[in-house]
């Protein structure tokens, strides 16, 4: 089949065209991310592939059905992008890996965290430096500390085993329990609890409309003063308004970020020689108890092997007209979520 491939690297094209030696589609790999300026590119494709800043509204998958396209392949497990009722009214079969590596992004996650209670970002740079001093390095330990995991699916619950193993106590919130959170010990707790009683918050929550902003004002009033945060999920949980005011006064003690709410206009990008415009994210930039990875806790060599496997299976699926394993409805999403 013939399929755009959108938003493509140097590593898209590596491990998909390894992958499509055994699936034998006609890949076309274009390098800008997906727009209404764009979409043209797709037209003739009777199939995309699309990634994490791709652009999947009403007004583009409108260009993208005149064009005569019929599948999306999403590249991902979020599907945020996509305006999934507008897709299903077109008739596009859309299809995500749901579980690529859980364990990229669950390692990454706790990658953060080790980082913030230990201030190595600081360590690594002084020490080049010739500067052995310890003064300002002071950290804490994980061991005893308590953890609220939001959203307790296939991350978040590798990322409560992992923390488990630390030591450290699990409090829960999620729409629904996970038996095997609570075989390590972790209790759900409603957010409020979770907020007031934790000493590090880690977001894994898919972002939908009733979790956007899910830290706000509000939920950062009631957490501790000095709460460790980590958001691996999706930028738009946190009001990163409220989390910039939430540094200044020293109620987030450290902040751990791999997505950002208006990432598309950054990550994936070298921007080194070029001013940003985002003063949000360049305030971010100046706290020294910030570390910000530009979403790359998915970017291992086993999770792209699997995602590139796992969407061209999928393509493979749709075109001998099987129902493809990755299938994603507007009622497929909302299940996931509830
Ligand atoms: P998953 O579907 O296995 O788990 C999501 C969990 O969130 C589920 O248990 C679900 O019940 C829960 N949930 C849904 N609505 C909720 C709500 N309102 N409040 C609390 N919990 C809620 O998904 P996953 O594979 O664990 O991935 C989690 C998220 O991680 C994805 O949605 C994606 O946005 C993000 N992700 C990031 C990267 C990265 O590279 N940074 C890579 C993959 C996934």
């Amino acid at each position: 089949m013939r399929v755009a491939v959108f938003s493509t690297k140097s590593y898209d094209r590596e491990f998909l065209l390894s992958a499509n030696q055994s699936e034998g589609h006609e890949l076309v790999f274009f390098e800008p991310r997906l727009t209404p300026q764009t979409a043209k590119l797709a037209h003739d494709f009777p199939a995309i592939c699309a990634f994490v800043n791709d652009q999947l509204d009403a007004q583009v998958l409108l260009m993208l059905a005149r064009g005569g396209t019929k599948l999306i392949a999403l590249r991902s497990a979020g599907f945020n992008q996509v305006d999934l009722m507008a897709a299903e009214q077109l008739g596009f079969i859309v299809t995500r890996v749901p579980a690529y590596s859980p364990h990229a992004v669950a390692e990454h996650t706790v990658g953060l965290l080790l980082a913030l209670c230990r201030k190595l970002h600081k360590a690594y740079l002084r020490v080049r430096e010739g500067n052995f001093s310890l003064e300002g390095l002071l950290g804490v330990d994980l061991f005893g500390r308590t953890v609220g995991v939001v959203g307790t699916g296939k991350i978040g619950t590798l990322v409560a085993q992992i923390l488990a193993g630390f030591g450290c106590k699990i409090l829960a919130y999620d729409v629904r329990a996970n038996p095997a959170v609570e075989a390590l010990g972790g209790r759900y707790v409603p957010a409020e609890e979770l907020f007031s009683s934790s000493d590090i918050v880690t977001l894994h929550c898919p972002l939908m409309p009733d979790t956007y902003h899910f830290i706000n004002e509000e939920a950062l009033a009631r957490m501790k003063r000095g709460v460790i945060l980590v958001n691996t999920s999706r930028g738009a949980l946190i009001d990163t308004r409220a989390v910039v005011r939430a540094l200044k006064s020293g109620k987030i003690g450290a902040l751990g970020l791999d997505v950002y709410e208006e990432e598309a206009d950054l990550f994936f990008q070298d921007l080194s020689t070029r001013v940003i415009q985002d003063d949000v994210f360049t305030r971010l930039l100046t706290f020294p108890n910030v570390i910000i990875t530009a979403h790359q806790a998915f970017f291992t060599r086993d999770a792209l092997e699997a995602i590139a496997r796992e969407t061209l299976a999928n393509i493979t699926d749709y075109e001998q007209g099987r129902a493809p394993r990755g299938l994603l409805t507007p009622a497929q999403a909302l299940a996931a979520a509830r």
